[in-house]
C-alpha cells in the first residue's frame, strides 16, 4: 500500500496536534535489507523530513511531499499487511515528534518494532520495546559532526550501531570509534559499504584484518531488487 506522494491540503498546526497527524512519505510491505532483523517480511513506515544531508543518501524523495495521516490509520494499514515485523524509517522519523506515540503504538499492537535512526537526534525518549538501529555518520557522509554522542548512553543490548562507510578513510574512522566508545559492548555493531563507493571485499578483508568486533552486512534489498522505491 504506497501512500500518494502529494498531499493536497496541509491541515493547520492545531488540527494536526488534536489529530495526532504523521507526515508519511510511504508504508509498504517488503523483506527487511539490513540489520539484525535481515530478511524478514516487513511492513516500512516512511515518515516525511530529515534535517541532515548525507552524500550517499539514497532516500532522498523522502526529504518532502507525502501525506498527513493519524496514528490509526497508520496502524490500520501496517495491521493490513499481517506482518510481525514494523520498521519505522525516514528520512528522520524522530524529526517528527509525533513518532516517539507511533512507535509504543506500534509495540502495543505486539509488532516487533525496529527504528532506524541518524544518530543526529535524540532517542532517550523510545520506548525501550523498539530495536535502535542507530547511525554513527563516518567524514565521507558530511555529516560526521551532527552525531550526538551522549546518544550511546541510552543504547540497550537489543540495538545496534550502522556505520555507512565510503572510503578507506571512513572505515579507520568508524574501527577508531568502536575502539573509542566500546561499540560493541553496547550491543552489535554494523559495517556496511556505500554501494559503488567500496568494494564490499575490500571492507570485509579490512575488518577481518584488523579482528574488529563487527558485523559486515550488505543490503539486501539492493540485492534483490536494485533499490526500487517501495521495495
Ligand atoms: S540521515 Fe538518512 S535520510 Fe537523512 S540524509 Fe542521511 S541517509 Fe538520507
Amino acid at each position: 500500500m504506497q501512500v500518494e506522494a502529494a498531499s493536497p491540503a496541509r491541515p493547520a498546526a492545531s488540527d494536526r496536534a488534536r489529530r495526532g497527524l504523521l507526515r508519511i512519505s510511504e508504508i509498504f510491505h517488503s523483506i527487511q535489507g539490513e540489520a539484525d532483523a535481515i530478511g524478514w517480511p516487513t511492513v516500512f513506515v516512511r515518515l516525511t523530513g530529515c534535517p541532515l544531508r548525507c552524500t550517499w543518501c539514497d532516500t532522498e524523495y523522502a526529504f518532502h511531499g507525502g501525506q498527513w495521516l493519524a496514528i490509526d490509520d497508520v496502524l490500520a494499514q501496517v495491521a493490513g499487511y499481517g506482518a510481525r515485523h514494523v520498521c519505522v524509517t525516514g528520512g528522520e522519523p524522530l524529526a517528527q515528534k509525533r513518532c516517539l506515540a507511533l512507535l509504543a503504538r506500534l509495540c502495543d499492537a505486539g509488532h516487533e518494532v525496529s527504528l532506524e535512526t541518524s544518530g543526529a537526534l535524540d532517542v532517550s525518549r523510545v520506548d525501550p520495546r523498539v530495536r535502535k538501529v542507530l547511525d554513527l555518520k563516518a567524514p565521507g557522509s558530511s555529516e560526521s559532526d551532527r552525531n550526538l554522542w551522549s546518544n550511546l548512553a541510552h543504547l540497550r543490548p537489543h540495538d545496534q550501531v550502522k556505520i555507512v562507510i565510503a572510503s578507506r578513510d571512513d572505515y579507520e574512522w568508524a574501527r577508531d570509534a568502536v575502539a573509542a566508545h566500546a561499540l560493541d559492548r553496547r550491543c552489535m555493531v554494523l559495517f556496511s559499504p556505500v554501494h559503488g563507493a567500496v568494494e564490499p571485499r575490500a571492507l570485509a578483508e579490512w575488518i577481518l584484518a584488523d579482528r574488529l568486533p563487527v558485523r559486515f552486512q550488505l543490503q539486501l534489498h539492493k540485492l534483490l531488487w536494485n533499490d526500487a522505491r517501495g521495495k
